[in-house]
């Protein structure tokens, strides 16, 4: 039996703060983990920002409803559906993945919660758990599913390592580079090539 598992940000849909501040015009929401490693410390940074400009959950999912999946994004969690299971890995919040989710049909996603007070003001978030990627996968092999996973970024590297074949997808230079054991691939055609050459089924596209 084999599963796919899939980041969400980055490889089907934009990442989701960035396209949020590019909404809402506010630019120190655009920091991410690569300016700011340790995600408590952006967490709060981003919930302070939100705070300060009097965003409440139903600001941000009205943002994020405007947003549409990557091209060509749809048609591949279709296609992959279809050959595999697949799970949803992500470090995302499930308050914000809803719209976009459901313009992928609403695949299995396993992410993040968001805590909000009377007020829809967010005041705080919860992790699913620690390196949950990794341990996502680590529990589906103690189901003994062969895992195929896919990832962009250094938060899907554990999980790539993890499992039994890891694709680099989207992923830039600098990761591509620090991880050369995993093939890299740019677009959706060449990703469902290696999602058939990383199977150990005779499947075709
Ligand atoms: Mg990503």
């Amino acid at each position: 039996m084999e599963i796919a598992c899939l980041d969400l940000e980055g490889v089907l849909v934009p990442e989701i703060w960035i396209a949020f501040a590019e909404a809402t015009g506010i630019e120190s929401l655009r920091a991410t983990t690569r300016d700011i490693p340790d995600y408590d410390v952006l967490m709060k940074q981003r919930l302070r920002i939100l705070d300060e400009h009097g965003l409440k959950l139903a600001d941000i999912q009205k943002v994020i409803a405007t947003l549409k999946p990557l091209e060509g994004a749809p048609e591949f969690v279709d296609w992959l559906r279809e050959r595999f299971q697949v799970v949803i890995l992500s470090d995302t919040f499930y308050e914000f993945s809803q719209p976009l989710m459901r313009q992928l049909g609403f695949p299995t996603l396993l992410c993040h919660r968001l805590i909000t007070d009377e007020n829809d003001r967010v005041v705080d978030y919860q992790l699913r758990q620690k390196d949950p990627k990794r341990q996502s996968v680590i529990a589906l092999k103690s189901l003994y599913y062969r895992v195929i996973a896919a990832g962009d970024s250094y938060n899907d590297t554990t999980m790539l390592s993890e499992a039994h074949a890891g694709i680099l997808f989207h992923a830039p230079d600098n990761v591509i580079a620090e991880f050369p054991q995993f093939p890299a691939v740019h677009t959706f055609d060449e990703l469902r090539q290696e999602f058939l050459k990383a199977s150990n089924r005779k499947l075709t596209l």
